[in-house]
């Protein structure tokens, strides 16, 4: 079975099944990679292609061995040929995770609680940072906005009501963008933290827009959505708990 894929915004292929794992190694296909071979109605991301669970694909030999070819590691997240990584009950652990993986093993914790979980104090540290990233961005696009309407038209009120709008949106966009990319924002980045599903792998855009809503809902009542990630065993916030998902440190 022939695959075709998309590289730097150009269609590549047709590369055969066995292509595919050298590809993944070269890091030409990453799970974002967009896909396509015959049978299926339009692209997809490598990933869903991989995941077992997707609809209208034909299971037959060759898909199957397609679905192989590459596996998350359920530390980092990141996609991995399973030959060059570990298995262990089940998970997937790459190279580079697995010293402070056996390390925590070796400690007695159980592997449920052998990923790295972050807890509630670096993550507020983070929410932090990604506050004043914000307020800095949208306080310099209010007043380009201001300035512009200030010339455009007498009314400021008018402009009030697209300006929140915008700076909701803008919020939004940070966030997903961020998460989707790079599997963190930058306040989690610099904090050395990353957003995963409960498997492991990395977020989709769907799930960072409906995470970032969640959000809302662990701050409207009291914030006890947030300090609930430092009662939990994974650590999970209210959001984590409604998106299934689970912030490591990376
Ligand atoms: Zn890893």
């Amino acid at each position: 079975m022939s695959w075709h894929y998309v590289e730097n915004g150009q269609q590549k292929g047709p590369v055969q099944d066995v292509d595919i794992e050298r590809l993944i190694a070269a890091g030409a296909i990453g799970p974002e990679t967009l896909v396509w071979r015959e049978g299926m109605a339009d692209w997809q991301a490598y990933r869903e292609v991989s995941a077992p669970s997707v609809r209208g694909i034909p299971t037959d030999t060759s898909g199957a061995r397609a679905a192989s070819a590459g596996a998350f590691c359920g530390q980092c997240g990141r996609l991995f040929a399973p030959e060059d990584m570990l298995r262990f009950e089940g998970a997937y652990v790459c190279a580079a995770c697995k010293p402070a993986f056996f390390q925590r093993l070796k400690e007695g914790s159980h592997f449920a609680t052998a990923r790295n979980y972050a807890g509630f104090k670096i993550r507020l540290g983070a929410k932090l940072i990604d506050y004043v990233i914000l307020w800095v961005a949208q306080m310099a696009f209010a007043l380009l906005i201001a300035v512009f309407f200030r010339q455009a038209s007498s009314s400021t009120i008018a402009a009030q009501i697209p300006l929140m709008l915008m700076q909701l949106l803008f919020a939004a966009a940070y966030t997903c963008w961020f998460l989707v990319k790079f599997g963190a924002t930058p306040g989690k980045m610099a904090c050395g933290l990353k957003v995963i599903t409960a498997e492991g792998g990395p977020i989709t855009f769907g799930r960072a827009l409906g995470r970032h809503f969640a959000e809302f809902l662990s701050g409207m009542i009291l914030a006890i959505g947030y300090i609930m990630a430092a009662f939990d065993k994974e650590k999970r916030s209210l959001h984590d708990r409604i998106c299934n998902t689970r912030v490591v440190r990376a």
